[in-house]
């Protein structure tokens, strides 16, 4: 089997700290993998500046031109971590055997290489790096994750538990991705549904070597939203139930007023106006509930998804 072209793909938005560091780490990987001969001297590594307000593009520039193993690419504007990595991964795929992502802040500790490669000679388009004991990350995150998870598999959207953004996908598996036109990004929920032969192998995620998170607690929150909205209409579905719910309750309301109508219990005009509240709520729920369901479809029919692909064929 021929040696694979990979290259390494990663997003930086005001990396400015960590780039030259992240670059000898990762360029010191590369020349083992290249004497190792698990890769192909074509492999690159590639940084996509996400539109930076500080000296992240220089930087990058200077790296580009004095190194052959080095690309650069900078985008017009800050786009976010999810669409400046899926430009990075277009970009690569048709230049390489596969590409390998990771954050520039090189917190994925980058020994996972090595189980991505073997995996990927053993026949996997996909390779996810799934965190092992999130020790290094603080309880708050590990928390919060935590309950994503949860909350995402419940609403039945298909994540691979623990696996951030630092992966491998074949060239096959890029360009099926390349498929899907959605514009609210979400990866994470996206590359599962490509199917393909794929596998996960843990590593463990350490400090953050400079500067400070890009993904501060709003910036977090606006991500898992993405992930819900993008992936499941069981919210609107929630509408539907609850409509439903109360309709029930109403008739149970209802009748108790009726009997301490019927027993003289009431002022005037009290049943009446109970029965109504309860009735027309019912009604009115249910009624944006069946909207929902019809805005549910469109949606779905908007993001214009692949609805298969072909593995393979044998005649
Ligand atoms: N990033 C980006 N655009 C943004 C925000 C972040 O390209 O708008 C990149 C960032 O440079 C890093 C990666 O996304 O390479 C992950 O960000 P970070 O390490 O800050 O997130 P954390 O590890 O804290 O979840
Ligand atoms: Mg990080």
């Amino acid at each position: 089997m021929k040696t694979p072209v990979i290259y390494f793909v990663l997003p930086c938005y005001n990396e400015e700290e960590c780039l030259k560091n992240t670059y000898d780490r990762l360029n010191k990987k590369y020349d083992t993998l290249i004497a190792d001969s698990l890769i192909d001297k074509k492999s690159r590594i590639v940084f996509v500046d996400d539109g930076s307000k500080d000296k992240t593009w220089q930087i990058i520039g200077k790296l580009a031109s004095l190194n052959e193993n080095t690309v650069g690419i900078k985008l017009a504007h800050n786009v976010g971590h999810q669409s400046a990595l899926l430009a990075g991964l277009l970009f690569s795929k048709d230049y390489s055997d596969a590409t390998i992502s990771m954050d520039a802040d090189l917190q994925d500790n980058l020994n996972v290489v090595d189980g991505f490669m073997k995996a990927y000679n053993d026949g996997n388009e996909i390779v996810y790096g799934v965190r092992g004991s999130r020790k290094t990350d603080t309880a708050f995150k590990r928390g919060t994750a935590q309950v994503f998870y949860k909350i995402m598999r419940s609403l039945g959207v298909d994540l691979v538990y623990n696996a951030a953004d630092c992966r491998l996908m074949s060239k096959k598996a890029l360009e099926q991705l390349a498929e899907y036109p959605e514009v609210n990004l979400f990866l994470r929920g996206l590359v599962p549904l490509i199917g393909l032969n794929s596998t996960t192998v843990e590593y463990e995620r350490d400090k953050r070597i400079a500067g400070e998170s890009k993904y501060p607690l709003k910036k977090m929150i606006s991500f898992a939203w993405d992930g819900v909205t993008s992936f499941s209409v069981k919210p609107i579905r929630l509408v539907l139930g609850l409509g439903v719910l109360v309709s029930i309750l109403s008739f149970v309301v209802m009748i108790y007023a009726l009997v301490r109508w019927a027993i003289g219990q009431t002022v005037d005009g009290w049943a009446f106006t109970i029965c109504s509240i309860w009735l027309v709520a019912g009604i009115q729920m249910i009624s944006l509930g069946l909207i929902g369901e019809y805005i549910g479809k469109i949606y779905a029919e908007t993001k214009r998804r692949p609805r298969y692909f072909i593995e393979k064929v044998i005649k």
